[in-house]
């Protein structure tokens, strides 16, 4: 039998929370799981720093590929087959996809990539073409399927349907990862009726369509998307501990090529402190191996390299203010000057971050790597875009919303040691009481 059809004798299980059951029968999709790379998934977590403001999200991204696994297979076997739309040969492209969908992803992927300028989606790209356990096991499907696989994820290949069903405004990525992580979170928004999305999906020959009477279950996971970016994605307590793992990765970098000597040496660290980083080295790295030297560092004789580490591991983070980077630049060159009067080096100490997300992305023709919007199959076989057939999502669409906040140490600026006076014009200027 050809390994691309290959079955297991018995079906596998894994319990879920989310779907209840994972069902794997494909030998190629059970081989996968089985592989080094896609099991260092389990020692990353999917919402990287938001454990420490909601203690349940300790998922990993293990669970939520298969979890986007499951989705597409039951799309493709349950209401996909034997429509003349799907192509069968397409089913185990779409399986592949979706389960190696995020295999690139790095330790505490935002600040790890913004700290070293990497990108996860190339590295997910290099574990599927590259030489790894992945690679061979898609290689024996056919010599080409690794390229095919690659180019689904890439968004690149030709079979715009297949892509669709993993990374569209309506894809099986995001059905997973919002109940998932409202699941694990423990929040009552982003729950919607997939079960009813998924029998209302329809294969077209260049994308998912959803029947017109989906329409109210589509808006409900619209709206449920959007709760869940401002209540769990962008909670500004998680953005305060990424802000911390931030600075320490600065100031690690930054102590490595001042020639610094560690008590602790980053051997893990330093292709990434010099840029040089090879796939080999980034398997490596996992959130455990991350943890180990922020425990280590905080033993550092270089105090802000281990005061940052006491407070990430200790949760002791940054206080924050509502910011307004555009207008109020004045107030933050003050405060950078009073923060070096006071001895806290505003480098570290004194941090802008913003968070914006667009809820829904209405069309617009010739932007490229947008993603492909929602259209509505009506009874007349016409496709309709959602935002002209639905209200609330017109009233939602296209509009980006950006949340600025500004970070620092309170404790520092109320501590009884020096510089009294200048800490209390900063507290002022915060208005700190
Ligand atoms: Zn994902």
């Amino acid at each position: 039998m050809a390994y691309s059809t290959e079955k297991l004798s018995e079906e596998k299980v894994f319990k879920d929370p989310v779907h209840r059951y994972i069902h794997v029968r494909d030998r190629v999709i059970w081989d996968l799981i089985g592989t080094a790379e896609f099991q260092r998934l389990r020692r990353i977590k999917q919402l990287g720093t938001t454990y420490l403001t909601f203690h349940g999200a300790e998922h990993s991204r293990f669970n939520h590929s298969l979890g986007v696994y499951e989705i597409v297979r039951r799309i493709v076997d349950d209401v996909f087959d034997g429509r003349p739309e799907w192509k069968q040969e397409s089913r185990l492209l779409s399986l592949c996809a979706a389960l190696l969908h995020d295999l690139g992803h790095g330790p505490f992927s935002h600040a790890f990539e913004k700290v070293f300028d990497l990108d996860h989606e190339e590295f997910t790209q290099a574990i599927i073409l590259g030489d790894t356990e992945v690679h061979k096991i898609l290689k024996k499907v056919d010599p080409n399927f690794p390229k095919q696989v690659a180019e689904v994820i890439a968004k690149t290949s030709e079979n715009k349907l297949v892509v669709s069903l993993i990374s569209s405004q309506i894809d099986a990525d995001r059905m997973d990862y919002l109940q998932r992580d409202a699941y694990f979170t423990g929040v009552s928004y982003g729950h919607f009726d997939m079960e009813r999305i998924l029998r209302v999906m329809r294969p077209r020959e260049d994308q998912v369509v959803i029947k017109q009477s989906g329409m109210h279950a589509v808006e409900d996971y619209i709206m449920s998307r959007y709760q869940m970016y401002w209540q769990v994605y962008f909670h500004p307590v998680s953005r305060s501990a990424e802000v911390i793992l931030t600075k320490i990765l600065h100031r690690a970098k930054d102590l490595y090529h001042e020639g610094y000597t560690f008590k602790f040496t980053p051997i893990h660290f330093q292709s990434l402190f010099l840029t040089k980083v090879e796939l080999k080295d980034y398997l490596k790295l996992d959130e455990a191996v991350m943890m180990f030297y922020f425990q280590m560092w905080q033993e550092e004789e270089d105090l802000i390299l281990s005061d940052l580490c006491k407070r990430f591991m200790n949760r002791n983070l940054f206080k924050y203010v509502e910011f307004d980077p555009a207008k109020e630049y004045k107030k933050q060159y003050e405060l950078m000057t009073l923060f070096e009067k006071a001895g806290i080096n505003p480098d570290y100490y004194l941090v802008v971050d913003s968070s914006s997300d667009l809820p829904y992305d209405f069309y617009r023709p010739g932007e490229e790597g947008e993603r492909l919007p929602i259209h509505l199959l009506m009874k007349n076989n016409e496709l309709k875009e959602l935002s002209r057939q639905s209200e609330i999502v017109d009233a939602i669409s296209g509009k980006r919303r950006t949340d600025h906040k500004l970070y620092f140490p309170a404790d520092l600026l109320f501590d009884d040691s020096q510089h009294q006076a200048i800490k209390s014009q900063i507290r002022d200027l915060l208005d700190l009481k």
